[in-house]
């Protein structure tokens, strides 16, 4: 009798049992994946085994995967996109996303105390740039006094208070463009601030003007 080496042996185990499989893989696939699923012993051997196969031969195990994807395209498409997938999905980046919530929050705080005092000096000089074009779009003067004055010592009044929606200079400082003011500018005229400190006054006192307990 013919004595082999433990190569010889390897391979014609290996042979073997490429034979067996040729013979009757489904069966044994069955079979082994019904073990997988009852037998917990069974699974961690196999895992195992998965992990250090995969850990030697990274590059095979990977074109092995990458061929199993091509050949069983749709397949794979049709497992993905049943009901039950595309929920599980769902609900996945659901999870992700309240885990990252809290780390995106603190990366965006970190880098804006890092860039405060950038962030907050372009902010300002976008509003005074944007009042000026806002100035501008109002004709320019005072329209009680005709002053024309530094753009700090302009402000627009709205003619009907029912019809304010917000005030101009809060919203210059959140950045908006006066593109986006424009709708409510068309309720205001351009005031110089002791005209419109002098409006504001009227307005509310009216009633003791009447009667005549005030001086205009
Ligand atoms: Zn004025």
């Amino acid at each position: 009798m013919i004595k082999l080496t433990e190569e010889e042996k390897r391979i014609r185990h290996r042979d073997v049992e490429r034979r067996r499989r040729e013979r009757k893989g489904d069966e044994i696939n069955a079979l082994s994946r019904e073990k997988y699923k009852t037998d917990p012993g069974y699974r961690a051997k196999k895992k195992a085994v998965a992990t250090r196969w995969f850990k030697e031969n990274p590059e095979n195990v990977l074109a092995q995967a990458k061929r199993y994807r091509e050949k069983n395209k749709d397949k794979i498409w049709a497992k993905a996109h049943t009901e039950e997938a595309i929920e599980n999905k769902k609900q996945r980046m659901r999870k992700d996303y309240s885990r990252n919530r809290q780390l995106r929050k603190e990366e965006s705080s970190e880098r804006y105390n890092a860039n405060r005092e950038k962030i907050t000096r372009n902010r300002r000089l976008k509003g005074y740039n944007t009042k000026t074009e806002c100035v501008e779009y109002k004709g320019g003067k005072c329209v009680v006094c005709g002053a024309i004055g530094h753009q700090s010592m302009m402000t627009f009044h709205h003619r009907d208070p029912s019809k304010k929606e917000f005030s101009i200079s809060s919203k210059l400082a959140n950045g908006w463009t006066l593109e986006r003011l424009k709708p409510e500018l068309d309720k205001c005229d351009l005031a110089c601030a002791s005209c419109h400190n002098y409006i504001t006054w009227l307005i509310k006192n009216i009633d003791l003007i009447e009667l005549g307990l005030v001086e205009q």
